[in-house]
């Protein structure tokens, strides 16, 4: 942002011997190509429902979590699990669980897209936090610090999480990557579609270090911490998504105390849109 406003500087004291009205209608479209940048970022990931986002930032619900609903395991390999939740899962037959390692041309290419039968078999799928053992997720960033939340500015997508240049980017949970690219405003973007259908999102980084179809595990190091993108500074932006519909990422992780959050999450498919809660667990 600081080289646009230096270019736009030059040019204009380059053009002082053309007529005002000119140099205004310039002006004018610098000034519009300034906002098309800025806005990159938020057009590119809030064209979903936003009306969900009231829902996905309460996290003071007290709505018990029930067995009978239909509950979607995240790990398909782990028999750790010993939360009172799981002991509905084998007989459930709504679960959602994503083999898929390969993706569509859209699917490599858009943060946006919905994931193919999340929703087909229920309307509620919940991804239980508590089943999940120390090396079943990981803090995608290791000792940082919170420097823009999730709405925070304006229609902010993710929340923007800070340590140093070139810190080491873990994976949060293991899951295939569906996309690995350069994205606009997103700069170096990575998108890991996990086996419930949630999706992470790791942007501005300085080197990938996965490609499509990777199958990625919790704590694997996936990147590093750059400001490529619209950043002024060297951060992850870091989201959460469902469907393609991103929610507070503070739901999944304490962003504040770098760990996971107890209980479970609630996603329940509302026309178009997601709406996510926490819940606790029984
Ligand atoms: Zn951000």
């Amino acid at each position: 942002m600081q080289n646009l406003k230096m270019k736009r500087f030059i040019i204009l004291n380059n053009l002082k011997h053309l007529p005002m009205t000119l140099k205004f209608l310039l002006f004018l479209t610098f000034l519009s190509l300034s906002f098309t940048i800025q806005a990159q970022e938020s057009s590119s990931s809030n064209s979903t429902t936003s009306k969900n986002s009231s829902n996905s930032s309460n996290l003071n619900t007290s709505s018990a979590f029930t067995n009978t609903s239909a509950f979607t395991n995240f790990s398909t390999s782990s028999n750790s699990n010993t939360s009172v939740t799981n002991s509905s899962t084998s007989t459930n037959s709504s679960a959602f669980t994503n083999s898929n390692t390969s993706f569509s041309a859209r699917e490599k290419q858009d943060v946006r897209v919905s994931t193919p039968g999340l929703f087909d078999k229920s309307k509620t799928i919940y991804f239980n936090l508590d089943s999940l053992n120390a090396q079943q997720w990981s803090f995608p960033l290791p000792g940082a610090k919170v420097i823009s939340g999730y709405g925070a500015r304006r229609h902010h997508s993710g929340a923007d999480i800070k340590t140093c240049a070139k810190d080491t980017i873990y994976c949060a949970f293991d899951g295939v990557v569906r996309m690995s690219k350069s994205y606009g405003g997103y700069g170096n973007l990575i998108v890991v579609r996990h086996a419930n259908g949630l999706e992470t999102l790791y942007s501005h980084n300085y080197k990938n270090f996965v490609k499509v179809g990777d199958q990625v595990k919790a704590g694997q190091p996936i990147a590093l911490t750059g400001r490529t993108g619209r950043a002024t500074t060297e951060h992850l932006h870091f989201e959460t998504r469902i469907n393609g519909q991103h929610f507070n990422p503070n739901i999944i992780f304490d962003l504040n105390n770098n760990k996971l959050r107890e209980g479970s999450v609630k996603f329940v498919k509302n026309g178009n849109g997601v709406v996510v809660k926490p819940v606790k667990n029984a």
